[in-house]
């Protein structure tokens, strides 16, 4: 098969290839790398490109077929992974100075299912410094481009993921979704990406940014895609306190089956209106209306907590952060400044914080830091855990009379890289409608539904499920999707400026 004719097919028709003979992982794993070669310089999604480890699991995984092993659906198949994930062959570094070259002695958890699932790893992407931010310009190694146009922002933080699948570098590839790091760049750059249930995919080896928000999840061209990855990554794992020890939803079958009928939507009043590009809100209510027309019951659901649920985000997240970025101590890890025999402790300490970490991470740690001091723990921290509460009743009462949430996934199309560079509320609004997700730990995927008739640029569509019911998510977005292709007379990111 031609190069192209490889990095075409979704994941799951190439695994199919690969298993009935058609390619193989070696020759796929060669079409992605010489695409990564032919992009890169435009695009900037990898911070790490392994070459020869990329051919050699690749070799492996063709001989492990040929051995006749019994291999899942994406067996061979390549993927790329967030530098959040512990790779023990490829540095990991959070996109951060203070962890420039790192090489951890092990692999997440996630990692280490997804190898012996087969898949074969091209390298691994760019993200905002520790996952805070909506743009990937947040990276110490410079910005991510959103191939849909290389002036703008691919989302974040696993704006590296998103930009790899969308520009054809990747079929797949892994994400964290903390407030929105997954679904947010997923809609900015037409593809599928999805928060699993908190604790149904393991935090293991995933450098942590807030510990009871952060939901590893994928990256997809396809809605049967991004299923297909969360299957093989799943589960229960015992080396993650908080992971949920409950069978994996039957998301694969979900997306196979596809369809609303009877389906019971409530569209989120909360979200839309001013604020929201018009041309997004336009796309949004085409898509309610397809879920109509496809038999599902639409009603209007109130959720009048979720206008709380960013100020209380942005105490929580920086809150977990303080605590956690303490381990970046210049003892353990990476860097290390002023360590000339000169100096204490503390201040080496305190050297290698100032260089090494960015702007948006000394902003959270400082504010975290004074959410959590002795004096205002109630008023800032307690009251954002209340609110948290409030938050998870609102979804809990909507879940009585419906079966899934919809909303727009952004409120903006992919906005100019550096406008809002300068303008941290404005980045944080990027968020708006995916941090409810979080702060309840349900789940929530998001789906293409358009490009936006002012700028062309790919829309979302957010559909939210009850915790452990994040099958009815990806059962909604594969009947928008089967349907929209249709009307579309094939996928959108085919009309994307890097379709290949
Ligand atoms: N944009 C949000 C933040 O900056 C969410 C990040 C994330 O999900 N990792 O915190």
């Amino acid at each position: 098969m031609a190069s192209d004719d490889l990095i075409r097919l979704s994941a799951a028709e190439l695994g199919a290839a690969i298993a009935a003979g058609e390619t193989s992982s070696v020759d796929a794993t060669r079409a992605y790398l010489d695409r990564i070669d032919a992009v890169e310089p435009d695009i900037n999604a990898f911070l790490h490109v392994g070459r020869d480890s990329a051919l050699e699991q690749a070799r492996t995984a063709d001989r492990r077929r040929a051995d006749g092993e019994d291999l899942g659906p994406l067996a061979g198949v390549p993927i790329a992974h967030k530098d959040v994930f512990c790779t023990k062959d490829m540095p990991t570094t959070a996109a951060s100075k203070i962890l420039e070259g790192w090489q951890p002695p092990y692999d997440a958890t996630v990692t280490a299912r997804l190898r012996d699932a087969g898949l074969v790893i091209l390298g691994k992407t760019n993200m905002d410094e520790f996952a805070m931010g909506s743009s990937t310009e947040n990276s110490a190694y410079g910005a991510t481009r959103n191939p849909w146009d290389t002036a703008r922002v691919p989302g974040g933080s696993s704006g590296g993921s998103s930009a790899a699948v969308a520009a054809f570098e990747a079929p797949l590839a892994t994400g964290t979704d903390t407030g929105g790091s997954i679904r947010q760049p997923a809609a900015v750059t037409g593809l599928v990406g999805a928060k699993p249930t908190y604790g149904g995919s393991s935090r293991y080896g995933v450098i942590a940014f807030a510990s009871s928000l952060d939901t590893p999840g994928p990256f997809a061209r396809t809605v049967l895609d991004a299923a297909l990855l969360h299957e093989a990554f799943s589960g229960h794992d015992p080396r993650d306190s908080t992971s949920v020890d409950a069978p994996v939803p039957g998301v694969v079958e979900a997306a196979r089956r596809a369809d609303v009928q009877g389906l019971r939507v409530g569209v989120v009043k909360e979200f839309g209106g001013e604020g929201y590009q018009p041309g997004v809100t336009q796309r949004f209510q085409e898509s309610v209306e397809l879920l109509e027309s496809l038999g599902a019951k639409v009603v209007e659901v109130s959720c009048p907590s979720f206008t709380s649920a960013l100020a209380a985000y942005y105490l929580i997240a920086p809150s977990e952060a303080s605590s956690n970025l303490a381990r970046f101590d210049a003892m353990r890890y990476g860097l290390r400044v002023g360590d000339d025999g000169t100096r204490s402790a503390e201040e080496v300490m305190s050297l290698t914080r100032a260089k090494g970490f960015g702007p948006e991470v000394k902003r959270r740690i400082i504010l975290g830091t004074y959410a959590l001091s002795s004096g205002y723990y109630d008023a800032y921290y307690g009251s954002a855990q209340q609110v948290r509460t409030l938050i998870k009743r609102d979804f809990d009462a909507a879940f009585e009379h419906v079966d899934v949430l919809v909303s727009p996934t952004t409120p903006t199309t992919a906005f100019p890289i550096g406008e809002r560079a300068d303008d941290p509320m404005a980045m944080y609004l990027a968020d708006l409608c995916t941090i409810p997700t979080n702060l309840a730990g349900n789940a929530a995927l998001s789906v293409p539904c358009g490009l936006a008739p002012e700028d062309g640029l790919p829309v979302g569509l957010q559909i939210m499920a009850p915790a452990l019911a994040d099958d009815r998510t990806y059962r909604a977005g594969a009947a928008v999707e089967a349907a929209l292709a249709e009307r579309w007379g094939g996928p959108l990111l085919g009309t994307s400026a890097y379709a290949v």
